[in-house]
């Protein structure tokens, strides 16, 4: 057990899509400055279990708070949630019209409303951090897939979001252009932020996660430390994932 509080909570999670019940009864704590990677077969309903928590979709029961604020009640401002709650997908969707600096520093200034040259100033800061300082005036698509998604991570970065959400953000790029991304990622753990990331990339998960959580069918299945689950994972379905990978 830590004794670091839990930054995010879901208890008695459901989702149904229609008919189909895709997040079933969800119990999970992520601690502040845990990197809890989510595994489990396609289908199995981590990017909902991201989504929801973003509030991209609504559960139909349970509860997710974050630092104790019912992220899923009616009235919760889902603004100003999603400022606390920075997302990365697989596509990266940046503006193709605005620079990787303005990309960064949009929202800051729409959103938050920061002065102009003070989000730009910080913008160029976070696409240091990202390896990109000499790219700042590039367009997207001037930009490789690698370098747009390292964007992504900064304009997400840019309204100091207390939880950072990755569903799967290399799953679309080529193989030489993932581990730039990773890298990223793995700073970003070091640096402290908490993070929930949904990867296929098993060799970030051991190095990285502080815990692995599987879902399959839409039941957490198990979560436990990496080094467990690497070497031995206590269910049946954790061994049958396991196998599957080798
Ligand atoms: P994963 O990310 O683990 O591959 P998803 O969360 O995307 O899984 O999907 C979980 C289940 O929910 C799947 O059965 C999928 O078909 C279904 N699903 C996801 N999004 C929708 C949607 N917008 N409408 C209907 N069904 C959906
Ligand atoms: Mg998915």
């Amino acid at each position: 057990m830590s004794d670091r509080p839990h930054l995010l909570e879901f208890e008695r999670v459901n989702k149904y899509f229609g008919e189909t019940h895709v997040l079933k009864d969800i119990d999970l704590e992520v601690d502040e400055r845990e990197v809890a990677v989510v595994i489990g077969p396609s289908g199995s309903g981590k990017s909902t279990l991201l989504r929801c928590t973003n509030r991209l979709e609504e559960i139909q029961s349970g509860e997710i708070r974050l630092d104790g604020t019912p992220i899923t009640a009616p009235d919760a401002d889902v603004d100003r949630l999603r400022q606390r709650i920075g997302m990365v997908f697989q596509s990266f969707n940046l503006f193709p019209h605005k620079t990787a600096l303005g990309n960064v520093s949009l929202a800051p200034i729409e959103v938050k409303g920061i002065p102009e040259s003070k989000a730009r100033e910080r913008a160029r800061t976070l696409l240091e951090r990202v390896g990109l300082g000499d790219q700042t005036d590039s367009y997207p698509s001037e930009l490789s897939g690698g370098q747009q998604q390292r964007v992504a991570i900064a304009r997400a970065l840019a309204m100091d979001p207390e939880v950072m959400l990755f569903d799967e953000v290399t799953s679309a790029l080529d193989p030489e252009l993932v581990g730039e991304v990773l890298e990223v990622m793995h700073d970003l753990a070091d640096e402290g932020m908490t993070m929930m990331v949904v990867t296929h990339e098993m060799g970030f998960a051991r190095e990285v996660a502080d815990t692995i959580t599987l879902m399959a069918d839409g039941e957490l299945v198990e979560r436990t430390p990496p080094e467990q689950f690497f070497d031995q994972p206590t269910t049946d379905r954790g061994q049958q994932f396991l196998s599957k990978l080798l």
